[in-house]
C-alpha cells in the first residue's frame, strides 16, 4: 500500500528545516584547504591513481550520468568531479609533478566551494560512469574521496552534518533512538504481532531503518510477518536495528565505522549467522562490503538484501505468497547500491515472478538501470531538489513507456524520492517496496 503523501510531506518539512540550520565554519579558509588536501592525498591509493593516469578524456562517461544526460550541462559530465583530484596528483605524486607544479595552480577555497556542488548534489556515486567508461575509471570511488576531503573542510552539506552527527554521537536519526524503536515494537505488540526483541539466541538479525518507523510502517509489519511466517529463528536488537549509514554517504569514516559497530556487535551477541538490513540502498554495500574492510577481518555473518533473502526463501519453498495476478502491472526499479553495486538483480524478479504480477522491465533495467537521483544522501539536500527533479525526468520518461500503473522498489531513499518526483511533477504513479508487496500477500 503506497504511504499516505502528508505523512511524505511533513517528513521532507523536517529535512527542510536541518538546511536553515547552517553556521559558517571559523577556520581559516588556509586551514580548510590544507586540510582538505591532505584528505585527498590520503584518499589517492595507487587504484586511484591509475585511474586517474588512464581516462583518455572520450567524454564517454558523460552518456551515463543522469545528472549530465538530463541537463546537458558539461560541468557534470562524470570525470570532471575529479579534476581537482587530478590536480593534485599531478602536482604532489605525479610523475611529472615538477612540470605540473609549474604549469598547474594550486587548489583554492574557491576551487572547493564550486566542487562542493559537484560531489554531493551532482554525483549519486551509483557508479554507472564506471559501465560505459572503455578505461574502467572509477569515478564514484574517486567522488567518495572528495566527499571525505569536503567533510574535512567543514564543507560537508548541513542536512547530512546534522544526520550524521546524531547518528554518530547520539546513535539516534531524525530523533528515532533505541528507545523509539523499542515503543514502536511495544505499538506493533499491541496490535497482536508476535516480535522477538533483544532474543539472547537468534539466527538472523534483521534490521529496520529510520524510514520504516517514520514512513514505511508497512514494510516493517510486513518484515515481521514474513519472518513470522517462515517461522525462522530470529530477533531485532533495539541496540543494533539501524540499517542506514550517514557516514558511509557523507564521506566521515569514524561516523560509518560507528554506525556498522553497533550492528555488527549486536550480531555477535546474539550468535547471528545471517544479518538482513532494511529495503536501503546504501545500507547494503556499507556493511557487506565495507563493514570487513571497516574491522579488518572478514564478517562472522552474511549480510543479505530483502530482496536476495526473500527470493531464497521462495525458491527454498519456505515463503509461500499469493499469486496477486496480472490486471497488476508494475515495473521494477533496480536500485543503485543493491543492483548494479550489489549484484541482486535477479533475485527481485524472483519474488515478482512467484506474486504473478505483470512486470514491465524498464529500459535500462537492471545493472545498467538509471539513477533515481536521490542515492548517496542526496534526498537530504534541499538545494540540490531543482537538479534532482530534473534528472527524476528522465525516470519519468523510462516508466512511462513500460505501461505500468506503479513502481516497486527495495529502497527506502529510492522510494521517497520517487515520491518526491511524482508531487513535484504532478505524476501519477505509485511507488512500494518489495518487502511490503510480500508482506501483504503471504499464502
Ligand atoms: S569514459 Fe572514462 S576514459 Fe572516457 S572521459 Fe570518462 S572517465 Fe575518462
Ligand atoms: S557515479 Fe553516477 S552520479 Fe556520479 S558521476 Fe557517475 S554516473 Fe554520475
Amino acid at each position: 500500500m503506497p504511504v499516505d503523501m502528508n505523512v511524505m510531506r511533513g517528513f521532507m518539512e523536517q529535512i527542510q528545516q536541518l538546511g536553515q540550520m547552517d553556521v559558517p565554519s571559523e577556520r581559516p579558509d588556509e586551514e580548510r584547504v590544507d586540510t582538505a588536501k591532505r584528505v585527498m592525498l590520503e584518499k589517492l591509493d595507487t587504484a586511484l591513481a591509475v585511474d586517474l593516469e588512464a581516462c583518455v578524456h572520450c567524454g564517454l562517461c558523460a552518456e551515463a550520468c543522469h545528472f549530465y544526460l538530463s541537463t546537458e550541462d558539461p560541468r557534470y559530465v562524470p570525470v570532471r568531479k575529479l579534476e581537482l583530484m587530478r590536480r593534485l596528483y599531478r602536482r604532489e605524486r605525479g610523475p611529472l609533478r615538477w612540470l605540473y607544479r609549474l604549469t598547474t595552480r594550486d587548489i583554492t577555497m574557491d576551487d572547493l566551494e564550486e566542487w562542493q556542488e559537484l560531489v554531493y548534489d551532482a554525483c549519486t556515486v551509483c557508479q554507472r560512469c564506471s559501465l560505459i567508461c572503455p578505461m574502467g575509471v572509477h569515478v564514484a570511488a574517486g567522488v567518495a574521496g572528495m566527499r571525505a576531503a569536503m567533510r574535512a573542510a567543514d564543507l560537508m552539506p548541513v542536512e547530512m552534518r546534522f544526520v550524521g552527527q546524531e547518528q554518530s554521537e547520539k546513535g539516534s536519526l531524525f530523533g528515532v533512538g533505541s528507545e523509539e524503536f523499542r515503543q514502536a515494537i511495544e505499538e506493533l505488540r499491541a496490535s497482536g504481532l508476535s516480535i522477538p526483541l533483544d532474543e539472547p539466541r537468534a539466527d538472523i538479525l534483521v534490521l529496520s531503518a529510520v524510514t520504516d518507523i517514520l514512513l514505511f510502517k508497512d514494510t516493517l509489519v510486513s518484515t515481521i510477518r514474513i519472518m513470522n511466517h517462515i517461522g525462522a529463528s530470529w530477533t531485532f536488537s533495539s541496540q543494533g536495528y539501524e540499517s542506514a549509514n550517514f557516514g558511509y554517504m557523507a564521506g566521515d569514516e569514524e561516523w560509518q565505522c560507528a554506525a556498522s559497530k553497533r550492528v555488527y556487535d549486536a550480531a555477535v551477541a546474539c550468535g547471528a549467522q545471517t544479518v538482513i538490513v532494511a529495503e536501503c540502498g546504501h545500507a547494503y554495500p556499507a556493511l557487506r562490503w565495507d563493514g570487513a574492510e571497516l574491522f579488518g577481518k572478514p564478517l562472522p555473518f552474511e549480510v543479505l538484501a530483502p530482496a536476495e533473502f526473500l527470493a531464497r526463501e521462495i525458491v527454498a519453498g519456505r515463503l509461500k505468497v499469493k499469486p496477486i495476478g496480472k490486471q497488476k502491472k508494475v515495473s521494477f526499479h533496480d536500485p543503485c547500491k543493491i543492483g548494479r553495486v550489489g549484484g541482486v538483480v535477479d533475485a527481485p524478479r524472483v519474488v515478482l515472478q512467484a506474486l504473478g504480477v505483470d512486470l514491465r522491465e524498464a529500459e535500462p533495467h537492471g545493472v545498467e538501470n538509471l539513477c533515481c537521483g536521490g542515492g548517496a544522501g542526496n534526498f537530504l539536500i534541499n538545494r540540490g531538489m531543482p537538479l534532482r527533479q530534473k534528472a527524476f525526468e528522465l525516470k519519468i520518461r523510462q516508466y512511462d513507456a513500460t505501461g505500468a500503473d506503479e513502481i516497486v522498489t527495495s529502497c527506502d531513499s529510492c522510494q521517497m524520492n520517487f515520491m518526491a518526483g511524482s508531487m513535484m511533477h504532478q505524476w501519477n504513479k505509485p511507488i512500494e517496496g518489495l518487502v511490503a508487496l510480500v508482506g501483504q500477500n503471504l499464502a
